[in-house]
C-alpha cells in the first residue's frame, strides 16, 4: 500500500514514523515544501532569546534519520500544489523548479497552518516578520543580528506574541505591543489577565490594545506602524495575530471544510473522501466538553492525530475523543494555563455557567517562598459539570492545569472534582490544592 503524506512536521512525521512502526513493509512517502522537518516550533521564542544558540538545535530528528533508519521516503523542498482524489494523485513543484506527481492508496494532509498577515500596506516590507516555521526563526535571528535591532513592535497579544516579548526583552530589545481589540487577553478572566498585564508592563513592555492598524511605512530606515491615533517606530515588526489552517489544497480537491475553514475530519481523522485523512493544525477536532467541532491548533493534538491517522490507515481502528483546549505558556516570571471553556464560550455552547475566582498560595501556610496562585473555575448550574479552569501564578500552575484537564475528559462534576485525592506536601501547595479550593467555592454557586 502506498501512503503519501503532505507536510513533514509534527503531525506528518509522527504519522510517517508510526505507519512504519506498524508495518515496516509499507511504502511511506512524505512531501515537505521547506528544507526542515520535525522541529520544535514551540521552542523558537526561547531559542531567539539567546543569540548564542543555533536555531537548528530545535530539530528533533534529522531528515536522514527518517530516510536511513526508518525507511521513510522523505522529500524536502517538494511543495504540493494540487490533489486529484479521483486519480488518487498529488502534483506539485520542487524547490529546483521540477514538476512532480505521486500516486497514493491513502493520503494524509498534514499541512499545518500559516500566520495571518493583514492585507494592509507595508506588511511585506523588509523587517516585518512572522514566526511560524523554523526558517522564520532563522530569519528573525539573522535580522536582529544584522540590523542590531534595538526596538521591536509586536502586532498581536496572543501567547506567541507574549513569549516573543519575553524573548526580545531578554536581549534588552525594547518592545511595544499593539492590537485592534480593546481587551488585553479577551479569553481570560479580567482578574487574572490584570496579573499578566502587570507582569508584562513591569518588564518595560508598552501595551497598546484598542488601536486599529492602518499601514506600515518605512522612513529613514525605521519602520512605522501607523494606527488610528498612534504611530509607533521600530527597527523590526513582528506580526503575531494568529494562524489560519492550510486547507486550500483540500478545498480545491472538493473536501469538506469545517469550523474556521479547517479540514473537516471524523474521530478517525478521515476527511469527506474515504482515502484521505487530515491531522494537526490543518484539521478540526471534537471538543470533549461540548462534543462539538472546534479548531485549536496545538502541538500535542497534532502529534496524537498523526499517530491515530497512521493507525487507521494501517487498519488498526482508533477513534480520538477530542481536545479540551488545554494550553500553557510562560511570560516573564508567570505561568499562564487554561483548559476547557471560558464563561462566554460556555454560555454560547448552551450551558448555564457560573464562575468563581479565588486567590491562594503556591506553597503551604508558613512555608517560605510562596507566591500567589489565581484560579478561575467555571461549572454548569444545570448539570453540575466542570466546564473550564484558568490559572495564573509564578509557580505551580503549568502542570496543575492537567488535573482539571483530565476531569474534563471524563465529564466530571465540580462536586466529584472537589473529592479528588490530589497530592499535598508543603513545598508544592496548600493542603487543599488551589483547584480543590476553587471547586469547593464554585459548589456554593451551582
Ligand atoms: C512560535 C511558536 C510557538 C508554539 N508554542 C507552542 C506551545 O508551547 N505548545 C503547543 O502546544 N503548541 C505550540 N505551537 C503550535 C505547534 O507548533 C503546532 O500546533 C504544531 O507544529 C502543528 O503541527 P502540524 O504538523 O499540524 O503543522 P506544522 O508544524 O505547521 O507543519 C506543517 C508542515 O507542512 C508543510 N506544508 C504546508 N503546505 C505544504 C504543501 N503544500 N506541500 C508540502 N508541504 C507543505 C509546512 O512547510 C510544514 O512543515 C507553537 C507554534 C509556534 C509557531
Amino acid at each position: 500500500m502506498k501512503v503519501l503524506i503532505i507536510g513533514g512536521d509534527a503531525a506528518g512525521m509522527s504519522a510517517a514514523s508510526r505507519a512504519k512502526r506498524n508495518n515496516p513493509d509499507l511504502d511511506v512517502t512524505v512531501l515537505e515544501k521547506t528544507m526542515d522537518v520535525s522541529y520544535s516550533a514551540c521552542g523558537m521564542p526561547y531559542n531567539i532569546a539567546d543569540p548564542d544558540r543555533v536555531i537548528d538545535d530545535l530539530v528533533v530528528r534529522q531528515a536522514d534519520v527518517f530516510r536511513d533508519k526508518q525507511g521513510i521516503h522523505l522529500l524536502t523542498g517538494h511543495c504540493v500544489e494540487s490533489i486529484d482524489p479521483l486519480r488518487r494523485t498529488v502534483a506539485g513543484i520542487s524547490i529546483q523548479g521540477k514538476a512532480f506527481q505521486f500516486s497514493y492508496d491513502k493520503l494524509l494532509i498534514a499541512t499545518g497552518g500559516s500566520p495571518i498577515v493583514p492585507n494592509l500596506d507595508g506588511f511585506d516590507l523588509p523587517g516585518v516578520m512572522a514566526l511560524k516555521s523554523l526558517d522564520d526563526g532563522r530569519k528573525i535571528k539573522a535580522f536582529i543580528k544584522a540590523n542590531n535591532v534595538k526596538k521591536v513592535i509586536i502586532i498581536g497579544m496572543g501567547y506567541i506574541a507574549l513569549e516573543m516579548c519575553e524573548a526580545l526583552r531578554a536581549r534588552s530589545i525594547d518592545v511595544d505591543m499593539v492590537k485592534p481589540g480593546p481587551v488585553f487577553l479577551p479569553w481570560m478572566d479580567t482578574e487574572l489577565s490584570d496579573v499578566v498585564r502587570q507582569e508584562v508592563e513591569s518588564n518595560q513592555v508598552k501595551l497598546h490594545p484598542g488601536y486599529k492598524i492602518q499601514k506600515i511605512d518605512v522612513e529613514g530606515g525605521r519602520l512605522k506602524v501607523i494606527c488610528s491615533d498612534l504611530t509607533l517606530e521600530a527597527d523590526m515588526v513582528l506580526v503575531a495575530v494568529g494562524i489560519k489552517p492550510n486547507s486550500e489544497l483540500a478545498a480545491e480537491a472538493g473536501l469538506d471544510l469545517g469550523i474556521k475553514d479547517a479540514i473537516a475530519v471524523d474521530r478517525k481523522l478521515k476527511t469527506s473522501d474515504e482515502s484521505i485523512y487530515a491531522a494537526g493544525d490543518c484539521a478540526d477536532a471534537y471538543h470533549v466538553v461540548t462534543g462539538k467541532k472546534t479548531w485549536i491548533p496545538l502541538a500535542l493534538r497534532a502529534n496524537r492525530a498523526g499517530w491515530a491517522a497512521a493507525d487507521n490507515i494501517c487498519g488498526n481502528a482508533v477513534e480520538l475523543p477530542g481536545v479540551a483546549g488545554t494550553a500553557v505558556f510562560k511570560v516573564f516570571d508567570l505561568e499562564v494555563a487554561r483548559t476547557g471553556l471560558t464563561l462566554d464560550a460556555a454560555k454560547k455552547s448552551g450551558f448555564e455557567p457560573a464562575k468563581v475566582v479565588i486567590k491562594t498560595r503556591s506553597r503551604a501556610h508558613a512555608h517560605p517562598g510562596a507566591s500567589v496562585i489565581h484560579v478561575q473555575m467555571v461549572g454548569d448550574q444545570k448539570t453540575g459539570r466542570l466546564l473550564g479552569v484558568q490559572m495564573v501564578g509564578k509557580e505551580g500552575v503549568a502542570h496543575r492545569i492537567n488535573a482539571p484537564a483530565v476531569a474534563l475528559h471524563n465529564q466530571m462534576t465540580v462536586e466529584a472534582y472537589g473529592q479528588a485525592d490530589l497530592a499535598y506536601a508543603p513545598p508544592f501547595g496548600p493542603t487543599w490544592d488551589p483547584t480543590l479550593t476553587a471547586a469547593n467555592q464554585l459548589l456554593k454557586r451551582i
